[in-house]
């Protein structure tokens, strides 16, 4: 498997730093993000260290669709069977935080604001 030693989400896949899993399989993890923006905040990452959307290619691409159908299973299981949102921030102008791709799936009972702001 593919990893990077400082990389705080290859920690997670590697169980060196916890986290509250919601899913896990050969390819990917589920965990709930550690500064929720709405009642359900989880992210969904591939276990090999891919860096972001950016530094995907055509060999990633079945990975790619595992991750984003997993989204909807995901939210349905946690109540959210009226939607969410999902956001995948890429490179400093997506303003992205932790270099290793990540899907961020986001919902509420309510509707969600226009623009999710995350709190400083
Ligand atoms: P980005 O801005 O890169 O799209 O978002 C990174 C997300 O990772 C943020 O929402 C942040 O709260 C979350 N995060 C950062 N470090 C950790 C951690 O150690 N554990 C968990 N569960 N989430 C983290
Ligand atoms: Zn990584």
């Amino acid at each position: 498997m593919d990893e990077q030693n400082d990389c705080i989400f290859c920690k997670i896949v590697q169980a060196a730093i916890p986290a509250q899993k919601i899913f896990e399989d050969d390819d990917v993890i589920a965990f709930n993000d550690i500064n929720p923006v709405a009642p359900m905040h989880f992210l969904i990452i591939p276990k090999i260290h891919v860096a972001s959307l950016m530094a995907c290619e055509e060999p990633h691409q079945q990975l790619l669709g595992k991750m984003l159908l997993l989204a909807p299973a995901l939210a349905k299981k946690q109540g959210c069977t009226d939607g969410f949102r999902t956001i995948i921030n890429t490179g400093t102008v997506g303003g992205q935080e932790v270099y290793h791709l990540h899907i961020h799936v986001i919902g509420s009972k309510n509707r969600l604001p226009a623009m999710i702001h995350k709190s400083q």
